[in-house]
């Protein structure tokens, strides 16, 4: 692909995720170029490797030539940037995640910039930022093989909740997330009403093989959240 073709093809993918989202980022456009797989971008939030950089199908001097298309046009689109932490909080620590080979501050920031769609009122704009910063928030997993916690070494059997902090296995009695109560999905208005009382809430995944991807299977809540929700629906 030559640079007009590439030139034309980033466009096309950004007005495409700018219209069903109503921002765009740079993730986005990876993906959207076959740049990068869901798997290695969920790999990467897990903090499985170092850079993203690393692991993206394209060289680095077609790259940067993407990234600079991609905001060219969000310039001409009078879009907003925002900048966006890219963060895991595993554990105790929070592990900001890096783009970039160099780890070069202003590369940092193009990659970490998404690009709202002005045409939304503020409150609207400040309602996607949340929903963008909330998207990187930490998940849990549920194993599908056995484990073994590298803090406390406790073995952790097939369906234990495991949350990763750089390569290493952690059992949740050994995060911040410990005193936190499962609540299983399927129950929509319980899990809505008791994610707005609770303080907390992780997302709990599982790797579906047949399907591929990991799949939704609940929230770590707050135990006095699930009481206070369960009690106002069987009472109210
Ligand atoms: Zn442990």
């Amino acid at each position: 692909m030559n640079r007009e073709e590439l030139s034309k093809k980033v466009i096309t993918v950004a007005s495409q995720v700018l219209h069903d989202k109503q921002y765009v980022s740079s993730i986005d456009i990876l993906l959207g170029l076959g740049y990068l797989s869901p798997n290695i971008l969920e790999d990467w939030r897990r903090v499985r490797f170092s850079y993203l950089e690393e692991r993206l199908q394209v060289n680095l001097s077609q790259l940067s030539f993407t990234m600079k298309c991609f905001r060219q046009w969000a310039q001409t689109q009078g879009l907003l940037p925002r900048e966006t932490a890219y963060v895991q909080k595993a554990c105790s620590r929070i592990i900001h995640l890096r783009f970039s080979k160099s780890g070069n501050e202003m590369i940092e920031t193009c990659y970490r910039t998404h690009y709202i769609s002005p045409i939304l009122t503020e409150q609207k704009q400040q309602r996607l930022v949340d929903k963008i910063e909330k998207s990187n928030e930490p998940v849990v997993y549920i194993i599908a093989s056995e484990s073994k916690c590298s803090q406390c070494k406790k073995e952790m059997a097939k369906g234990s909740f495991l949350m990763m902090d750089e390569d290493n296995p952690y059992c949740i009695s050994c995060t911040v997330y410990k005193d936190l109560v499962f609540l299983p999905a399927g129950n929509a208005l319980l899990t809505r009403r008791t994610k707005k009382y609770s303080s907390q809430s992780v997302v709990v995944v599982k790797f579906s093989r047949a399907r591929k991807r990991y799949e939704r299977q609940g929230l770590l809540v707050t135990e006095k959240a699930l009481k206070k929700a369960q009690n106002e629906l069987e009472h109210g």
